[in-house]
């Protein structure tokens, strides 16, 4: 009989504040919030700016009083040092377990299955990111994947806010070193919504049907929620009963994020292969972009072998580069994404799997040209280039038109894989701090006496 299933998840705690603070010491303690590209509103907010009631994405010029009144510290958006930060964290991560799904920039699951000692292993992790690194996680453990994100989420809960659940359980929480009563009472205190795969709408349908809590939902008859909701939400049920029906493949895809990843149907191990999926999944991500109408601030590329070939040497890394302006163009997220292949890329491993995930999503149009006046050089003959392409790949179907990349030889880059020359004036980020562990000639300097 096949073991039954532990899964940890891994989760940096205010991620971008907090790799802020790693270079820059003074912002300890202190009210600090990230804003978006060209300074717009805040993305990321330290535990002290939560308490000053700053909401997440409240504009900068609502907030911006606080910085006289509450001493509240705001900085550009740097992903060039969030990216590289969250590949140090994933590799120090991937160490917990023997198999690491990244699941966003600051999350990962981790297989545990079979493992003796996991609270311990878990606690070690932790220490280990926040010496190595500076940056502090919690982990969640659980018997599913939705119970791992609840398990997360108390611990995480437990340490921010004192009273909501006992204090044993922060920084690291084990569901299944817990009672079946103690679960299920640490289940009642959870409110439904913040369930794993439980939006806002399907909340306030639970909600209007009684539904208010973890607890209340785990108690739904599964052929129920079928019947009046839906297969997923039949799926989370069950996930919070203790079944595991989320393989470790087949996660939703996270909020605020775009994000096309597939499994190859055999190892891949040439380079050019990779290049061709990558172009195909940052295509298709670009595609998904415009039809919601936005753009992306940054992207991430991952690469990772098999965590079910043990035969297989393991590796997985990810890699975050910003996009400066933000940009829905398949050109430039295709060229980026490849960019990020050639830095990931190690030969002499047989790759099971790849993804693209497009983040800081913003929509509406792109600020530049609304502060700038004149829009960057070729800007509008690359909307002009990329309302032809949906429009052919609408009419014809979605593979009618693709990048040169995307197959059929050739590893020549296409005309849009150069990085863009820096132009400062591009986008406003007054406020970022630098790029320290990307950039040499933005090291952190330390000064004796
Ligand atoms: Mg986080």
């Amino acid at each position: 009989m096949a073991l039954p299933s532990t899964f940890a998840l891994v989760d940096g705690n205010n991620f971008y504040a907090s790799c802020e603070r790693v270079f820059e010491p003074r912002l300890r303690g202190r009210p600090l919030v990230v804003l978006s590209n060209n300074d717009g509103c805040a993305i990321a907010r330290s535990d002290e700016a939560k308490a000053l009631g700053v909401a997440m994405g409240a504009p900068w010029f609502r907030i911006r009083h606080l910085e006289q009144q509450a001493g509240l510290v705001a900085l550009s958006a740097n992903f060039a040092l969030y990216g590289d930060m969250s590949q140090r964290l994933m590799e120090v991560a991937a160490e917990l377990g023997h198999g690491q799904e990244i699941y966003s920039i600051d999350e990962c699951f981790i297989d545990l299955t079979g493992l003796p000692e996991a609270s311990a292993r878990a606690r070690q992790t932790r220490e280990r990111i926040q010496r190595w690194l500076g940056l502090p996680t919690c982990i969640g453990i659980g018997p599913t994947k939705t119970l791992a994100k609840l398990a997360n989420h108390i611990a995480k809960s437990a340490e921010r806010k004192p009273g909501s659940y006992p204090a044993r359980l922060a920084q690291v929480c084990n569901l299944l070193e817990l009672t079946a009563r103690q679960r299920d009472w640490l289940l009642q205190r959870t409110p439904v919504a913040e369930v794993w795969g439980v939006g806002p709408r399907s909340a306030a349908q639970l909600q209007a049907h009684g539904v208010q809590t973890a607890l209340d939902l785990q108690r739904l008859e599964p052929a129920l929620v079928r019947q009046r909701w839906s297969v997923v939400l039949e799926r989370t049920v069950r996930e919070l009963g203790g079944l595991a029906c989320i393989g470790f493949e087949q996660a939703p895809a996270p909020k605020q994020q775009i994000a096309v990843t597939r499994s190859f149907g055999q190892p891949v191990t040439e380079l050019d292969d990779l290049r061709q999926a990558l172009t195909h999944f940052g295509s298709r991500a670009a595609a998904k972009l415009r039809q919601q109408g936005s753009r992306a601030g940054a992207l991430l590329v991952f690469i990772r072998t098999s965590p079910f070939r043990p035969q297989d040497a393991p590796y997985a890394r990810s890699l975050v580069l910003p996009l400066n302006p933000p940009s829905d163009d398949t050109l430039r997220l295709v060229g980026t994404a490849l960019q990020a292949l050639q830095a990931l890329y190690r030969p002499g491993y047989r790759y099971a799997k790849a993804g693209v995930l497009l983040l800081d999503l913003q929509s509406g149009q792109p600020q530049a040209e609304l502060d700038w006046g004149a829009p960057p050089a070729g800007s509008g003959r690359s909307q002009r280039l990329m309302q032809a392409l949906d429009a052919v790949n609408d009419r014809f179907g979605a593979q009618a038109l693709w990048l040169g990349s995307a197959g059929g030889g050739g590893g020549a880059p296409t005309a849009g894989c150069t990085e863009p020359a820096v132009r400062p004036w591009q986008m406003r980020q007054q406020r970022r701090s630098p790029r320290y562990t990307t950039r040499w000639d933005e090291l952190l300097q330390v000064h004796a006496g």
